[in-house]
């Protein structure tokens, strides 16, 4: 049987700061990627962290604009804590090597640059330049490599948790090894979840394709309870191009002036539309902007809407979004003679598997950090920039935990291998890519940005369908990288849409036409992990 002390599942910002602080505390871990060990969405954050690190700013004022920006569903003593290990995160950072942008004329490490982002009254956010996520996951993936304690597997899926039903105690994993297509038993003291968000069960998704909520639906299927999954946060502008799904298109645009328009039926850009949702228009927040898109892509059946910067000068927009320009000139888009093709994408999974303060779920010994948990944190809406400080403090919170616990906790012994006897190799892989493609299509269209019960019910009815037809292809033919995305897409569909008909009220992320008012109290919605009979 293949052992690590503690097997962390995921390699962004949040697995890899909780394997490293367990590393140097002398424990052996193991940490598995499905793609290379630089991966996940913490690799493409471009805006920034949020830290209370300004002599203006204070612990409260952080608390508030997270409490606000939350719509009465955050946990308080989640928000307070997270807030007060930002500096002691970011201090972590830099002592990582992480070179984050300085106040210029500053001594190295002296003072940050701090910009301020909407919903946060100061300014409070660390970055390195436009690609925060980059400099963060590149310096921790190069001190893992190269720290004797942790072991690395790339391009290896974690299909399943292996777990003691009886004592709800977490035994180890099942891996799948993508490039020799075996699947093998890892045991370990303890497992950490740390595979990020569901956001790849939309059509549209700023996230890397990996994003497939193979934790959350790990945990689920181990007993788990999920919470708050109807809370996907979107984002407004994603360009919409063939080749390039997941391409954000900052708002900073907006900032500078570049306004929204429909599409004419001969395909040129239209009229401008924001005015009509909004006196701030184009500036309104995130939540408006996305949902006034939404409306008129459905109401019009358009495809997409067009955000149009073609009236500032050239020179103008090469000096404020050089990559953005490059990138759609790469794909045959002149931003500076052209509209640009944007729809709104799916962003941030608010919900998750639910945790403790020190990052635990309800199983013993399974531990669930980063955008895979939900600690109460972001309650109905996040805060910019505070996921990545959440990958931080619980990171640290969850290898706390384990460093004083770990020498009580036994290897687990002669874990069942797994089965391959009754399966063969599949000759229908069309299968899997249809039923991929038909799932994250009902789900954008029926539990998008605006939803009705009508509509949910729709898409409940249709995972109930796909659910059956992947569970059979599943128990008939070998795994493959792909099939375990879309098994795990499809319970995040299941559960998105059913905490999604569980609340009768329109709250944060949460908009839904038959029920447009907000109740006095806010509840979360947690479902019973499957088996659990809870
Ligand atoms: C374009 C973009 C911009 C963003 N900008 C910001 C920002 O400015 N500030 C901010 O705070 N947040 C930002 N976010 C959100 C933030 O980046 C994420 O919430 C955060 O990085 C999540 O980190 P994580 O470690 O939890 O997961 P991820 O970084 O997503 O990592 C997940 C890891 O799990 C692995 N994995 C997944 N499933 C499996 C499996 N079955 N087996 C093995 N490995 C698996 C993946 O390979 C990957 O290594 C942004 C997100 C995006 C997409």
């Amino acid at each position: 049987m293949n052992k690590a002390e503690v097997l962390v599942i995921g390699s962004g910002a949040a697995g890899l700061s909780c394997a490293l602080r367990l590393a140097k505390a002398g424990h052996r871990v193991v940490v598995v990627s499905k793609t290379s060990l630089q991966s996940g969405s913490t690799l493409w954050a471009q805006g920034g962290i949020s830290a209370v690190l300004d002599a203006e700013d204070s612990t409260e004022n952080h608390v508030r604009d997270t409490l606000v920006a939350g719509a009465g569903l955050c946990k308080e003593d989640a928000v307070r804590f997270t807030v007060e290990g930002g500096p002691g995160g970011i201090a972590w950072l830099l002592e990582q090597g992480v070179a984050f942008t300085e106040e210029d004329g500053e001594e190295r490490g002296k003072r940050l640059h701090l910009t301020r982002e909407g919903g946060h009254s100061h300014r409070r956010v660390v970055h390195a330049a436009d690609a925060t996520g980059r400099a963060v996951e590149t310096t921790l993936a190069t001190v893992a490599a190269a720290h004797p304690n942790i072991r690395i597997r790339e391009f290896c899926s974690a299909v399943d948790l292996i777990v003691d039903r009886t004592a709800r105690r977490v035994l180890g994993a099942y891996l799948y090894d993508i490039p020799n297509g075996r699947v093998i038993a890892v045991g370990a003291k303890a497992v950490v979840l740390a595979t990020g968000g569901a956001n790849q069960v939309y059509l549209y998704s700023s996230n890397p394709h990996g994003a497939s909520g193979d934790g959350i639906a790990m945990a689920w299927r181990a007993g788990c309870r999920i919470a708050n999954m109807e809370f996907m946060q979107f984002h407004p502008t994603t360009l919409f191009h063939r080749d390039a799904r997941n391409f954000l298109i900052s708002e900073a645009l907006r900032g500078e002036g570049a306004v929204l328009r429909l599409v004419n039926p001969d395909g040129s850009a239209g009229e401008r539309f924001m005015p009509r949702f909004d006196p701030r228009a184009e500036l309104a927040p995130r939540d408006i902007v996305a949902r006034a898109i939404d409306h008129e892509m459905k109401r019009l059946g358009l495809r997409h809407v067009f955000l149009d910067i073609t009236h500032k000068p050239a020179s103008f927009i090469l000096h404020h979004f050089p990559s953005i320009h490059a990138h759609c000139l790469s794909l045959g888009i002149d931003i500076c003679k052209q509209p640009i093709p944007v729809v709104p994408s799916a962003h941030f999974t608010c919900g998750g598997v639910l945790t403790d303060l020190a990052a635990r779920t309800d199983i013993d010994g399974l531990y669930a950090v980063g955008e895979v948990a939900c600690t109460g944190l972001h309650g109905a809406n996040r805060l910019a920039s505070n996921s990545l400080l959440e990958c931080l403090v619980f990171g640290k919170a969850a290898a706390d935990d384990l460093i004083a616990t770990l020498p009580q906790r036994e290897m687990p012994q002669n874990l069942r291998p797994w089965d391959e006897s009754r399966v063969t190799d599949s000759d229908e892989d069309v299968v899997v890519s249809h039923n991929w493609l038909e799932l994250r299509t009902f789900m954008w269209d029926y539990v998008g940005i605006v939803r009705t019960t009508k509509r949910l019910q729709r898409a409940q009815h249709r995972v109930e369908m796909l659910t059956r037809e992947i569970q059979e292809y599943y128990g008939n033919y070998r795994v493959s990288a792909d099939l375990i995305e879309l098994r795990n897409l499809v319970t995040c569909a299941d559960l998105i849409v059913r905490s999604a008909l569980a609340r009768k009220e329109s709250r944060g992320l949460h908009y839904t036409l038959d029920y447009p008012q907000t109740l006095d109290a806010a509840k979360p919605t947690i479902l019973p992990g499957r088996g659990t009979g809870a």
